[in-house]
């Protein structure tokens, strides 16, 4: 089982340490696919080496959205499963996140490939942090 881990860049490692290790546990034995960017996909891939999970990095080949793009594609297309971990919103934040129908989360590139896996008919998980 292939399960990639994405979402904020801005997430901290007290933010999703629990659900990253929850995530991680119930789909052993997996390879972790990481996207290689700050926040969820380091933090994911620090604690799969922590849990002896392998992590699969697919860093981006130029810093910009198209590169970020084509990474996007690539983990939606060799993933088995998603997790798209973002940042939950304050209430009085709440109302931007495009990607979503339900706003209550700060949109992140891994909205979008959230949504790309999610049409290429892999399954998908959002969990709000
Ligand atoms: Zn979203």
């Amino acid at each position: 089982m292939k399960v990639a881990i994405v979402g904020s860049s801005k997430a901290t490692f007290n933010q999703a340490e629990e659900e990253i290790r929850k995530i991680i546990a119930v789909n052993k034995p997996c390879v972790i696919i990481s996207g290689n960017a700050d926040g969820i996909d380091s933090i994911a891939d620090r604690i799969a080496g922590e849990m002896n999970v392998k992590t699969i990095i697919y860093p981006p080949k130029t810093k910009n959205w198209k590169g970020y793009k084509e990474r996007n594609s690539l983990i939606a297309l060799r993933c088995d499963k998603l997790y798209n971990l973002v940042l939950k919103k304050e209430p009085k934040d709440m109302g931007s996140c495009y990607h979503h129908k339900v706003h209550t989360h700060y949109r992140s590139g891994g909205c979008w490939t959230e949504n790309y896996a999610k049409q290429l008919g892999k399954q998908v998980m959002v969990i709000e942090i």
